[in-house]
């Protein structure tokens, strides 16, 4: 395609996803606030930009994939936001994880600048970024929905439609809520496991057939020597950071409080999460809970 797709947002998420966007035939022009991020997207094609407005004035569809709520807040309202330049007809595709209420105001805002706005965040990881297996969960009118599949699909296997603005987030904190709760009670069997004598590499092994399964388990291990290219395998550097999963757990909580759910396990999670990042584990991997838990015992 000849009409350029911006990217804001190049960290462990954006640049494997704006680099599969390059590869599949699009132009990119991209903005980062860390210069070396934007470097590396340049090294692979893609048009740097000074700023989000930049980015607006080139781009008619602007994918954002930024840390939290404020961020994105600030990329698309700012005085230097996209909101101060974008075109008239534009698709706007948020795949940060947010509130759902920031996300429904940006799309309020979009609909004021005759734009077009959904929340798509994302499941899979790195490795699913970097191999276009990403889930995307949308949240948005259908006709957004249609006019975002297409570009969504070069960088993911599922593109799901969750509702109206929004419930792509709601959907996407339940499912990180229970991935905490998954590999935290992931990390504690194997560590009973090595306490009671078993192979942790053989146990996973045996769990990844049976009902204990799951992907912290069979595609994420966190016990360092039981798999390959995983965050555990690398002293927990890259991957999806314990501080991004305490914001989620956060985003889960007050979910959980504003729609009164019960939820004892999300909130034992997002106190355990806390705990880390007062322990100096903000900027490892999530999947080092293991390694705390560790420590602990
Ligand atoms: P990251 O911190 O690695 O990347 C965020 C990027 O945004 C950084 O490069 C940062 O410099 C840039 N940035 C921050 N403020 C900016 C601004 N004002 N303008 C331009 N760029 C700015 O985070 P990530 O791991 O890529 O995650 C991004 C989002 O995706 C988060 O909401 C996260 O919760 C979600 N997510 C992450 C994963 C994962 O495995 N890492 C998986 C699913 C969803």
């Amino acid at each position: 395609s000849s009409d350029l797709v911006g990217f804001i947002g190049l960290g462990n998420m954006g640049l494997p996803m704006a680099r599969n966007l390059m590869a599949k035939g699009h132009r990119l022009v991209v903005y980062d606030t860390v210069k070396t991020q934007v470097d590396a997207a340049v090294s692979d094609g893609a048009i740097a930009a000074t700023g989000p407005s930049e980015v607006a004035k080139q781009a008619t569809t602007i994918c954002t994939m930024l840390p939290a709520s404020q961020h994105v807040r600030d990329v698309y309202t700012s005085p230097g936001g996209i909101f101060s330049a974008v075109q008239s007809g534009s698709l706007l595709i948020d795949c940060s994880t947010i509130d759902r209420d920031s996300a429904i105001e940006m799309s309020e805002l979009a609909k004021e600048n005759n734009t077009q706005y959904i929340d798509a965040p994302v499941s899979g990881g790195v490795g699913a970024a970097t191999n276009g297996l990403l889930t995307f969960m949308l949240g948005g009118p259908d006709d957004c929905y249609e006019r975002a599949k297409p570009l969504l699909e070069k960088m993911g296997k599922n593109v799901f439609h969750c509702g109206e603005n929004g419930a792509g987030q709601a959907t996407k904190i339940c499912n990180n809520m229970l991935l905490a709760i998954e590999m935290i009670g992931t990390s504690e069997v194997l560590l009973m496991a090595q306490n009671l004598g078993l192979d942790p590499k053989l146990c996973s092994k045996v769990i990844n057939a049976s009902s204990g399964r799951s992907w912290s388990c069979d595609t994420y291990n966190p016990c360092p020597g039981v798999m390959e290219n995983v965050p555990s395998s690398r002293n927990y550097e890259g991957g999806f950071g314990t501080g991004l999963m305490r914001k989620d757990l956060t985003l889960a909580q007050a979910a959980a409080v504003g729609s009164k759910s019960v939820t004892p396990l999300g909130a034992m999670a997002l106190h355990i999460y806390n705990l880390m990042c007062q322990h100096g584990f903000e900027k490892k991997d999530f999947s080092s809970v293991y390694k705390f838990l560790e420590q602990e015992n």
